[in-house]
């Protein structure tokens, strides 16, 4: 990896310019070379991974953004395999902890076991919410039999519809918040669909076994970004941001703030919202230069608070608990292992958090740590958080914040080519979208059309 700011000064040009080094850039760019293709990628930020990225809590490597995976995210295991990173089970022995309308409750599997009634009401909405998403088109959420229908309202509006109660409706917002970093009542019913199917479905998207929490990297996940682009050398350079691309009938021109980079063709892998911040020329049509400025991104929150050991294990509790009020929503026990130190990993909502000091921020997660967990709770021996909404560069995540209309109005523009311009990253996908896994298989499906483009080109100038 190289730094445009002291190595960089010559014009270059190259097969391809992948723009973002997150996991889509990386895997294009990784593909491009194994195929022969000449590459460079330019990552706007002074470090590699996008919304994969690492901190330290009591001297263990943690996961700031994306951390889990699935069985079923093939992709991002195979080059997480190939970069030599080990994965481990997400801890979830004992019983969950739940704080709802004041009352602290305890309970074993994925749904809290309330009350009778609520379980019913909860199950109730899932399948109602699943029937829905077995409608939808997982490639084009936009071409689903009743897509303008479910894009009219918004998923808080459907609970409504479904006079869900007060206590399935907070479960719903944790997964909201969780999935859109936004309220139920902030994005479209169809993005939320298209969403849920992406990631198989409801049970799939919320279970730790079997499901898409069920293991996590000892390494982390920006881990193996930081080997993949080892491993890719000076075609990455970072604080490199791209501020335009011009096209003609032969190729790209990509200006950064230093220099000019010609290449055959582009991979664009940035967040939606980040598009906008490209100079296109000839410009983007009117429907893409409308995704980029109406899909923007959600905000989601961390921290972790570390203590001696995992003290909730001899408590007969998994570490992982919900609650309905405060800051932090969700929490998770991602201790390196039962001697110590204990790791609690939680979520929290930006909007009562971010804005606030890092001593206040550390004060009202403990504070609800010590309601979940009790008053060892309140004693942690180090503690780090992370606001992806205040990212100088790039911010937001994990996925973006759709409202109504904008799915069915923007949505064909995500993965349409402008000319030589393509388009990958996680927004992108069909299957495993919002995913590490989404990330991984658009890069590698626009290497590959770019590179059976190039043959194509290759050909027809040599049949001249
Ligand atoms: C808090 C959080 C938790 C998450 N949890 C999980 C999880 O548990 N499991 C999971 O699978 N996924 C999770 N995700 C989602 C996952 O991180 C993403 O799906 C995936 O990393 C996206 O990869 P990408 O390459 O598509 O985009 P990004 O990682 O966003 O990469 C795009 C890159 O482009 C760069 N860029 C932007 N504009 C420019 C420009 N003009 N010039 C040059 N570079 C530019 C950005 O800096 C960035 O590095 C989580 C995300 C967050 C934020």
């Amino acid at each position: 990896m190289s730094s445009s700011r002291n190595t960089r000064t010559k014009a270059v040009s190259v097969d391809v310019v992948v723009v973002g080094a997150g996991f889509a850039g990386l895997s294009a760019a990784d593909r491009l070379v194994s195929m022969g293709k000449s590459v460079l990628v330019l990552e706007g930020r002074d470090r590699v991974g996008g919304r994969s990225f690492s901190g330290e809590v009591a001297g263990v490597r943690v996961d700031l953004g994306a951390t889990w995976v699935s069985r079923r995210h093939t992709a991002i295991r195979d080059l997480a395999s190939r970069a030599g990173c080990t994965l481990t089970a997400q801890f979830a022995e004992g019983r969950n902890v739940l704080w709802m309308a004041g009352r602290r409750r305890t309970y074993q599997g994925t749904i809290p076991k309330v009350s009778p009634a609520v379980l019913v009401d909860m199950a109730r909405v899932q399948l109602a919410l699943n029937k829905l998403v077995a409608s939808i088109d997982v490639e084009a959420a936009w071409n689903s039999p009743q897509a303008s229908e479910f894009d009219a309202i918004s998923f808080g509006e459907w609970l409504d519809r479904k006079h869900a109660t007060p206590a399935t409706r907070a479960m719903m917002t944790i997964v909201s918040k969780v999935q859109w970093g936004c309220s139920p009542g902030d994005v479209s019913l169809l993005h939320a669909l298209r969403y849920i199917r992406a990631v198989g479905g409801v049970d799939h998207m919320l279970d730790v076994e079997g499901g898409q929490q069920q293991e996590r990297y000892v390494e982390t996940t920006q881990e193996i970004a930081k080997r993949v682009a080892e491993q890719l050398g000076d075609r990455v350079v970072l604080g490199t941001p791209v501020r335009r691309i011009a096209q003609d009938e032969n190729g790209v021109t990509v200006s950064t703030d230093s220099e000019e980079i010609t290449a055959k063709y582009a991979i664009v892998t940035v967040a939606t919202p980040q598009r906008a911040e490209i100079e296109f020329s000839p410009a983007l049509p009117e429907q893409a230069a409308g995704l980029a400025k109406n899909w923007r991104m959600g905000i989601l929150s961390k921290a972790f608070v570390a203590y001696e050991k995992p003290f909730w294990r001899a408590n007969g509790l998994s570490g992982e608990g919900l609650t309905d009020t405060g800051t932090v929503f969700i929490t998770f026990d991602v201790s390196p292992e039962a001697g110590g130190p204990g790791i609690l990993m939680t979520f929290c909502d930006p909007r009562v958090f971010d804005g606030f000091s890092p001593e206040r921020r550390r004060s009202m997660v403990l504070e609800q740590l010590v309601q979940l967990y009790g008053t060892q709770a309140g004693a942690p021996i180090d503690y780090l958080d992370h606001c992806w909404g205040e990212e100088p560069f790039a911010p937001g995540g994990p996925n973006p914040t759709v409202g109504p209309y904008a799915t069915t109005t923007y949505g064909p523009a995500l993965t349409e080519p402008h000319g030589r311009v393509h388009w990958a990253g996680t927004e992108t996908a069909g299957e495993w979208a919002g995913c590490m896994n989404g990330a991984v298989l658009t890069g590698q499906r626009a290497a590959e059309r770019i590179a059976a483009a190039v043959a194509r080109e290759s050909q027809e100038v040599l049949a001249r």
